[in-house]
């Protein structure tokens, strides 16, 4: 259904979709009244008319009108199901295109098209940007150096000298370990198993190779086995089944040192022709850019990132392809490297904690589903676990061209200019 503006509308799907007065008066008072929970609709109404009615009452609570929030054309028959509770309608985040990028990676091999979702002025212009050189200098080299997925329950021991005994059972009992690992899941592996201990409390850190999927579900459900045994055969009490170590959606030296989800990296030779042309700069200034600004200061910020703007590229590509928005935290964690070469620079960013799948989660929208299609990766690959790869290669593209941009304009001192055309329309 459109509007007079052409716009669709919440009620595109269909049945039951339309405004039905009484019944939703009747509703909407007993919501008022506490008769019925806001998230108890889907129990009385269809999810389109859930959606809907819980939308007019958040409305006449707040004094609100939202004629935007209820216009969009996602399936929601899964989505409240699978993705959101409470669901009263959709934000819609603007969608640009960055490239096309060549890329050669050990997965990704071609020319794409990045879709990034942003409402930061100047962002894919600048991806863009970053892009065309790169493809200019024949491609970027990526490759994914390390995969797996980890979650790490938190058991108490009784002593140290326990602590200690419970690290050596987990260590000599590791065939056990993943078969009750692996009894949960059809695709997922338990690949390594790592113990810390810290006074009384220890921490078994599960990994796991998710195939095609983020794998946070997975390796939960699968570790809450694990954990059981352990708990079991040790006498140690399970406190908590994430215990802080995994390290999920928090920034940590663990994941940026160990690595989390798809460790990658990408670089690319650039000429000096081709930074003069595309850069309007040179050598040796992207060069000190990047030490004084990337390493240096980052390193007497205490920053966990040493890099210019990763998490731009990671969110942005994130949000637009269905992946968790929150990983954006562990997936921006990069250290971005210029090397002075005899021919110009190789600029490479490593990520060492980038999670991201292409089955399960929010991959399955139809939006972000469409922008995984884009980018050939959408469902599981074949075999399992290439289309995951390919996109964490392809994401590492894109952090890659906008690093490359961002330091070409504050090496050639356009930073300020760029955002007062494009960022302050
Ligand atoms: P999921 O939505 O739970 O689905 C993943 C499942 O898809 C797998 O378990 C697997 O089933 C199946 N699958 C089918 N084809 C596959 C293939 N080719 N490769 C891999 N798996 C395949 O997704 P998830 O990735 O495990 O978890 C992502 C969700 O977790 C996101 O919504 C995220 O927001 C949320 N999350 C959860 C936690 C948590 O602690 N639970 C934390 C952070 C985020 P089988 O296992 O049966 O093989």
């Amino acid at each position: 259904m459109t509007d007079d503006s052409g716009h669709r509308t919440g009620t595109v799907n269909g049945a039951g979709s339309g405004r039905n007065g009484e019944r939703d008066n009747l509703i909407l008072n007993k919501l008022k009244s506490g008769k019925l929970k806001l998230y108890e609709l889907e129990k009385e109404l269809e999810p389109m008319d859930a959606i809907r009615v819980r939308r007019e009452y958040i409305e006449q609570e707040t004094g609100t009108k939202t004629e935007n929030i209820g216009i969009f054309s996602i399936n929601i028959e899964r989505v409240v199901k699978r993705n959101c509770e409470n669901m009263i309608g959709t934000v819609q985040v603007p969608l640009g295109v960055a490239g096309p990028i060549a890329i050669k990676g050990g997965y990704a091999q071609g020319n794409f098209w990045l879709p990034l979702a942003t409402t930061e002025g100047a962002l894919v212009a600048s991806v863009n940007r970053g892009c065309s050189a790169i493809t200019k200098a024949g491609g970027a080299d990526v490759r994914v150096l390390h995969d797996g997925m980890t979650r790490a329950p938190v058991f108490a021991a009784d002593s140290v000298v326990h602590a200690a005994e419970v690290c050596n059972w987990v260590a000599t009992h590791q065939d056990e370990l993943r078969l009750a690992a692996e009894s949960t899941t059809s695709h997922g592996k338990l690949i390594n198993v790592v113990t810390f201990v810290a006074g009384t409390s220890v921490f078994v850190r599960l990994e796991f190779d998710t195939k095609d999927a983020m794998g946070m579900n997975m390796v939960t459900i699968a570790s809450a086995k694990v954990a059981d045994l352990v708990a079991q055969e040790t006498g140690a009490r399970l406190i908590a089944l994430s215990g802080n170590m995994c390290t999920d959606k928090k920034p940590a030296a663990i994941n940026a040192i160990m690595g989390r989800g798809r460790s990658t990296v990408a670089g690319v030779a650039l000429s000096h022709e081709l930074i003069a042309q595309v850069f309007k700069t040179d050598a040796k200034t992207i060069h000190e850019v990047n030490y004084r600004k990337n390493l240096v200061g980052s390193a007497r910020a205490g920053a966990m990132g040493f890099n210019a703007h990763a998490a731009n590229v990671v969110a942005a590509m994130f949000i637009a392809c269905g992946q968790d928005a929150a990983h954006a935290i562990d997936g921006s964690t990069c250290i971005t490297t210029v090397d002075l070469t005899d021919t110009g620079i190789y600029v490479a960013v490593t990520l060492p904690s980038l999670p991201v799948g292409t089955v399960g989660g929010g991959t399955g929208v139809d939006t972000q589903q469409e922008c995984l299609r884009i980018l050939g990766v959408a469902g599981g690959g074949e075999p399992p676990g290439t289309n995951a790869r390919k996109l964490a290669e392809i994401i590492a593209s894109g952090v890659l061209a906008g690093e490359l941009s961002l330091l070409g304009a504050l090496a050639s001192q356009h930073l300020a200019r760029a955002h007062q055309k494009l960022g302050r329309g």
